[in-house]
């Protein structure tokens, strides 16, 4: 593994629906605790761009790899749970049946004793211990989401694909769960690709930003040169509702 290819590298992926390039050409790097965000407006191609790189989805062309190692290319494709990438939703969906601490082992193997410790520690991560008999409903929002976290690093995941996980949260509670979110992950060492439609929120958390029209990447850069040299008109305008 050399140096260069640590972390997330995205190469060329494209997806053609109905004859048309709905992404088109994408290229990432992103290294060992950096957060780059996707971001564009809707339709733009950011989730199927995503499941591409989870592996739910296969593109048309293109390669994925973690750490120099292929996931995706023309004659390779790992299927997602062989990928150790992580995902986290706007519907999250925690499964209402199980525990809190059942819900965050679920995706782990190993004996039920090791699982069901491995979920109280990362319980303790986002702030819930002790929260791990409860169930789901019994939660807040914000509560949820920190579980969601907690299942979504559980299986230490090499890559994280976020979409738009924060959208259904309030004001309130979404700066401190960002922060908590992006802590943990870049403690973790953790390459993440963050996808969102809203710039401010892009500015808050990316190392580099992705700015995506009509299915390709328009500009990459740090969120500081993206947001004071926008590529043209268009971006400008994207960005004009940040202050
Ligand atoms: P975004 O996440 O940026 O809002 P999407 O990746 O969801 O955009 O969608 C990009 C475009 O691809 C949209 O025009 C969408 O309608 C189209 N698309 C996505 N998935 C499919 C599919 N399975 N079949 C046909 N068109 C699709
Ligand atoms: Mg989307």
């Amino acid at each position: 593994m050399s140096e260069q290819s640590a972390g997330l590298t995205v190469e060329g992926l494209t997806r053609r629906f109905g004859g048309r390039d709905v992404v088109s050409d994408v290229s990432l790097q992103v290294a060992p605790g950096q957060v780059t965000c996707l971001l564009g407006p809707s339709g733009c191609g950011k989730s199927t761009t995503l499941r591409m790189i989870a592996g739910v989805d296969r593109p048309d062309a293109g390669r994925v790899l973690v750490d120099g190692r292929v996931l995706s290319d023309d004659t390779v494709q790992v299927p997602p749970e062989r990928r150790h990438v992580g995902l986290m939703f706007q519907d999250f969906a925690l499964f209402p049946h199980l525990t809190v601490a059942e819900n965050v082992a679920f995706g782990l193997s190993g004996p039920k004793a090791e699982r069901i410790a491995r979920a109280e520690e990362m319980l303790e991560r986002v702030r819930l211990a002790g929260f791990g008999p409860a169930y789901p409903h019994e939660l807040s929002g914000g509560e949820q989401q920190r579980v969601a976290l907690a299942r979504a690093i559980a299986p230490r995941p090499r890559i994280m694909l976020m979409d738009e996980p924060f959208s259904g949260l309030d004001n309130r509670l979404r700066d401190g769960i960002r922060d908590q979110t992006l802590d943990i992950l870049k403690e973790e060492g953790t390459s993440v690709v963050l996808v969102t439609h809203e710039p401010e929120e892009a500015m808050r958390m990316a190392d580099e930003i992705a700015l995506m029209r009509d299915g390709g990447i328009v500009q990459t850069g740090a969120p500081y040169n993206v947001y004071n040299a926008p590529v043209d008109r268009m971006a400008a305008a994207f960005f004009s509702d940040v202050n």
